[in-house]
């Protein structure tokens, strides 16, 4: 197998380890690669970060094709059908509305659940505001439950003791790709008659137990924002197999126009969230990349898992064997106890290796932006509080696990164009910085 002269230890551990990716730790010239290249030793991530095609062939096949249409209308537009029909594939369910965003996608969920003003809906701090921005709206009040402090995910029995009488839903986020404990969750839902929203935004491609993500839940949200894992610049699909709610979700996006019923006449309030022909043209041809992103990803995520479990000064993200987590980012948090610098350094000394990191998410739950803390949603009012529909004080709301996960967390960039050797670059990048601050 090796031709060449035979090795000393120490030249068989360097070569060895660094064919491995690993950096060397045995004596002098470890030592050497052991400094951080913040303090100019050398990197831990040496190839460039591998560019990410994003479309291609079939996105202009599909566009080419919407050219020669005389109509980009949506509804029984070419495009719109096949994407939906494509979609159906990634989420199998029967009721199935394309739209603007995935903020319109939530909307249209709260309103064709018929979620009423004074409702409570229960949903997670950690996440995009499009999360609840239809919930008031629907001049509905957000209730945020705690999360776990591994899955960044709604903790269930956080969600339990928020549940009053006045409770109509859950929105469970799947944060970063990562399912929600469903089984739980629905659980919960049943017993108390409630209405379950999963927020898939971040979750293209992800798996419950096996099902597809969205399936669980009485309504599936997605968004095809251009961060997500797939895009048509903007836009969003809301779905359903139930019986009320699913035929409900159109006429939620379009106006209150029911466009199978006809009629003309308003039986519905709503706005206007439809999505036209050349988003429907990409998002048609993304549809079709869903399962090999995800799976890519996935794979990629389980490495970073798997290598990174043994290191004490960081805590890896939990994801469960028998799911897919589609892994919009990779969000891990630091172990402050365990590490003699502050996020801030740590992060700093990990983007010097040369690895895609970010400190933190969103500076604060969402609860903790100004527009919550002053209830100031309608030109500085918020009616159902004036009405005494609610007695929500935003300033009162305390999620402890949740702002301790935002003040310990960071991102590394995962994504399908890496190879397996990049990822584990990565990780030998996060070890190295962890070894250097460890206590
Ligand atoms: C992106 C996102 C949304 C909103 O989607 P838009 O298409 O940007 O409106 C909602 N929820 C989550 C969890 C998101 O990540």
């Amino acid at each position: 197998m090796n031709s060449g002269p035979p090795l000393s230890r120490r030249g068989f551990l360097a070569t060895s380890s660094a064919a491995m990716g690993v950096v060397a730790i045995d004596g002098a010239q470890a030592s050497d690669s052991e400094k951080l290249a913040i303090e100019g030793g050398p990197k831990a991530v040496v190839a460039p970060a591998p560019k990410l095609v994003r479309w291609g062939a079939p996105e202009r096949e599909q566009l080419d094709a919407m050219i020669g249409q005389n109509s980009l209308f949506y509804w029984k537009g070419p495009r719109t059908t096949l994407f939906l029909e494509r979609f159906r594939k990634v989420c199998p369910l029967p009721h199935a509305m394309s739209c603007s965003s995935g903020t319109a996608a939530l909307h249209i969920a709260v309103a064709a659940a018929g979620i009423a003003p004074g409702d409570e809906v229960i949903t997670s701090p950690i996440t995009d505001v499009g999360t609840v921005i239809g919930v008031l709206y629907q001049q509905a009040v957000p209730v945020f439950a705690d999360l776990g402090s591994d899955t960044y995910n709604l903790d269930p029995a956080d969600v339990e003791r928020k549940i009053t009488p006045k409770t109509r839903a859950i929105i469970a986020v799947h944060l970063a790709g990562n399912p929600c404990d469903l089984n739980a969750l629905k659980a919960i839902a049943d017993r108390h008659k409630l209405i379950l929203i999963e927020d898939c935004a971040q979750a293209w491609g992800a798996r419950y137990k096996g099902r597809p993500i969205g399936t669980v839940g009485d309504v599936a949200c997605f968004s095809l924002q251009n961060s997500k894992q797939v895009t048509c610049g903007d836009g969003g699909v809301v779905a359903s197999a139930d019986a009320a709610i699913g035929p409900r979700l159109q006429p939620f996006g379009d106006k209150g126009m029911d466009r199978v019923k006809g009629g003309g006449l308003f039986e519905l309030f709503a706005t206007n969230y439809r999505m036209s022909e050349p988003q429907a043209a990409v998002a048609a041809a993304q549809m079709e990349r869903v399962e090999t992103i995800a799976e890519k990803r996935s794979r990629l995520g389980s490495i970073l898992n798997d290598e990174l479990a043994d290191v004490a000064a960081v805590a890896p993200p939990a994801a469960r064997a028998e799911d897919r987590c589609s892994y919009w980012f990779y969000m891990m948090r630091i172990r402050p106890d365990a590490l003699r610098c502050s996020r801030t350094e740590f992060v700093k000394a990990l983007a010097a290796e040369g690895a895609p990191v970010a400190e933190g998410y969103i500076p604060v739950p969402l609860y903790g932006n100004p527009i919550f803390q002053n209830h100031g949603f309608f030109a500085g009012r918020w009616p159902v509080k004036e009405m005494g529909l609610t007695e929500m004080d935003y300033s009162k709301v305390s999620c402890p696990e949740a702002e301790a996960i935002l003040k310990t967390c960071f991102r590394l960039t995962i994504h399908e164009a890496m190879g397996e050797p990049y990822v584990r670059s990565l990780t030998a990048a996060v070890r190295k910085v962890a070894r250097r601050y460890a206590v």
